[in-house]
């Protein structure tokens, strides 16, 4: 930390307290070559990697961009907000456990379709298929197709719910 008044690299932390319910660290600085004295406040940056679009374009992460994808895919199905908002937090996390600095659309894409496959099927299959611009029928059917042999999000629930003391050893 640089020393606002000489310039100098140089300074010492003579105090540090929690600031704003203790999400900032609020820290008294002196300089050792001007010794004037100076506050600091540091919080933690979480900062979202920048995505990498298909045509090599960057652009910030925008959660509402993601919301209203989400959304729309969603639209008339019975999901609740919360658990929409949950699988954003899930998605969101995921983007900053990544601590990289871009990630490819393409990523963050399969991240939104894994968390609409557990929400709601029907809300999957439309995002997939405008996300993944199905090539041909022939890699929709084959979408379609793994679903049906798999147990549906709802049947998953239902198992677990009917069996609540299955031991999965
Ligand atoms: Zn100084």
């Amino acid at each position: 930390m640089r020393c606002p008044f000489c310039g100098a690299a140089d300074t010492k932390v003579i105090d540090s307290r929690l600031a704003s319910e203790g999400n900032q660290v609020r820290r008294r600085r002196e300089c050792l070559t001007c010794a004037e004295r100076f506050t600091t406040f540091e919080s933690a940056e979480l900062v979202m990697p920048q995505i990498v679009k298909r045509d090599g374009s960057r652009e910030p992460y925008d959660e509402q961009k993601l919301r209203a994808g989400m959304l729309r895919a969603l639209e008339k199905r019975p999901v609740d907000t919360e658990r929409v908002e949950a699988a954003i937090h899930g998605i969101q996390r995921k983007l900053r456990a990544s601590g990289e600095r871009e990630i490819k659309a393409d990523r963050l894409g399969e991240w939104v379709m894994h968390e609409l496959r557990n929400l709601d099927e029907v809300a999957y299959i439309r995002f997939a298929s405008v996300y993944r611009r199905f090539q041909d029928m022939h890699a929709f059917r084959e979408e379609i197709e793994k679903l049906e042999k798999e147990p549906s999000a709802e049947a998953r629930r239902k198992q677990i719910s009917l069996l609540p003391d299955d031991d999965p050893d």
